[in-house]
């Protein structure tokens, strides 16, 4: 640990103990304890706290990954009597996809990412190792793969989302596919010849392969470009299309390649980052970094053997002046703009897991529409839903999971309790460790006031070694132990 390091981590200490009046002797303790029950501490995690109710019912959970099994951990503490079914096919459900990242830039293995479900199940959960295929929610029940009906008083959907890669023209994937899971259909392609993605394990660990091809290659005195995409759809971890590409300059530069390499970002969107204090500080990095970016390039097409990118670059050009309106009419217009690449990290389209967009409890644009602060359906009031698979603005992190579990439990025991209020409200809140190198990361905390709201009283868009730490020691054993147990 060099100097700067120890002053950084004083200030931070010092800055949190004033802020929660906590004594240096409770503050050791809790250091001790490791940097998850350090964050437990903080307001970056929040104790979940059990009820305890008598009110009874059968609760139905569609998904058992992250938000689905820290809803039923925290939901068997809360219930006097819980009478809870999981339906979750997958045997690995409960893995670390945010490490996912790192496995990408060959700082973490996928072994250090893949959980076996059922060491995360909670006891006297019934999990039934099915997918839901049909849903009948005004006769309250679900048709299972294997042809079960089960009926429920109660269900709440967590079954997050599918990655669309088949969407994109020229690539040969024709299924959607999951984060963990089988990705054979897009692993054919995705992964090979200079493409990757982080978005799916097996995913990761071809991107680091793919990388260290590309650094080779510039080490080697080729001038090489690498391309980032950033899709159309809502994606969840909105930050990571961006990490992969700091972790590329990173590993670039310490081969001592940076020179040979072009590095640019081509998003849909207009901006690095939707919070302004996040957008004006990553600006500066690009800079700093020499990364460079085209914004209002949707990627929709990609020629794996001649290595050329498609995208469809759009704009609002000035039309005819509107007499009642009093301005000019702004007409949408777009061309094909072609890019070729050495190494591209695909951020690929996201969907609702098609079963359930369509159903009669999905909505037009796939996602589960609830009350965005309550979480539960707007159709049916038995109904909620959470994570990736929610019709919730910002909502698609492990960070915002981290707060809808505990407000859908409060709420769903209150309805089972025949009560009118719904108590608890989530308020947008999410987290985005920004990776901006190996070492650095800025702590993105915002919610739905589009304002950084950060946990410690520090400037939060610096990069920061120690949110380095947090990202790479002390969130997955939080999420381990802490959310999939539902305790914080
Ligand atoms: C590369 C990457 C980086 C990320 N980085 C971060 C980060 O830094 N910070 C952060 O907070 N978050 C991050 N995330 C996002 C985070 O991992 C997700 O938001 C979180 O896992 C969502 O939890 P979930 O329970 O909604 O979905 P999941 O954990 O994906 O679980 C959904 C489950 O539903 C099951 N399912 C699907 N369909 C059905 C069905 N019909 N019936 C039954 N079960 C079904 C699936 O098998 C799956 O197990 C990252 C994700 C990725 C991929």
């Amino acid at each position: 640990m060099d100097k700067k390091m120890i002053e950084e981590s004083m200030e931070l200490i010092d800055a949190h103990l004033k802020e929660k009046g906590i004594s240096r002797r409770d503050a050791m303790k809790l250091f001790g304890m490791g940097g998850a029950a350090m964050m437990m501490g903080s307001g970056v995690v929040t104790e979940a706290k059990a009820a305890s109710s008598s009110a009874k019912g059968k609760i139905l959970i569609v998904g058992g990954g992250l938000a689905g099994i820290a809803t039923a951990a925290l939901l068997m503490r809360s219930l006097d009597e819980p009478d809870i079914t999981v339906l979750e096919p997958n045997e690995k459900s409960a893995s670390y996809q945010p490490g996912q990242t790192l496995v990408g830039a060959g700082v973490w293995n996928d072994a250090d990412t893949e959980y076996t479900t059922a060491d995360f199940m909670p006891e006297g959960v019934n999990w039934i190792k099915e997918k839901a295929v049909e849903f009948n929610p005004d006769q309250n029940s679900v048709k299972t793969s294997g042809g079960k009906e089960i009926k429920y008083d109660y269900m709440i959907v967590a079954a997050g989302l599918k990655l669309d890669f088949a969407r994109l023209e020229g690539l040969g994937v024709t299924e959607t596919i999951t984060s963990r899971g089988d990705s054979s259909a897009a692993r054919k392609v995705v992964g090979q010849n200079g493409i990757a993605s982080i978005y799916f394990a097996d995913g990761a660990t071809d991107t680091w392969t793919q990388m260290q091809k590309f650094i080779a290659d510039a080490k080697s005195g080729k001038k090489v470009q690498g391309i980032f995409t950033d899709p159309d759809t809502p994606i969840k971890c909105g930050g990571a299309p961006k990490k992969i590409m700091y972790l590329t300059d990173a590993r670039l530069r310490e081969a001592g390649a940076r020179e040979n390499a072009e590095l640019t970002l081509y998003p849909n969107g207009d901006k690095l980052f939707g919070v302004p204090e996040y957008n004006a500080a990553m600006i500066e990095q690009f800079a700093q970094r020499d990364m460079k970016y085209n914004f209002k390039h949707n990627l929709i097409g990609v020629d794996p053997a001649a290595k050329i990118a498609t995208f469809k670059k759009h704009w609002l050009e000035k039309g005819e002046w509107d007499e009642d309106l009093e301005e000019y009419e702004m007409i949408p217009t777009s061309e094909k703009v072609q890019v070729p690449y050495d190494f591209m990290h695909i951020t690929p389209p996201m969907i609702a897991p098609e079963e359930i967009g369509s159903s009669p409890i999905g909505s037009g644009k796939g996602w589960v529409p609830v009350k965005q602060e309550t979480l539960q359906h707007v159709k049916y009031p038995n109904i909620f839903a959470l994570g990736d698979i929610a019709a919730v603005p910002m909502g698609k992190t492990g960070g915002s999971a981290r707060k809808q579990y505990k407000v859908v439990v409060e709420n769903l025991i209150a309805v089972m309790e025949g009560k009118n209020e719904l108590p608890a409200k989530y308020d947008g809140y999410t987290v985005c460790p920004l990776i901006t190198s190996i070492g650095t990361v800025m702590l993105a905390e915002f919610n739905w006031t589009g304002k950084p709201t950060p946990s410690f009283p520090l400037d939060p868009a610096q990069e920061r070694w120690i949110w380095w730490l947090l990202k790479v020691y002390a969130l997955k054993p939080m999420t381990q132990y802490g959310m999939l147990s539902g305790r914080a």
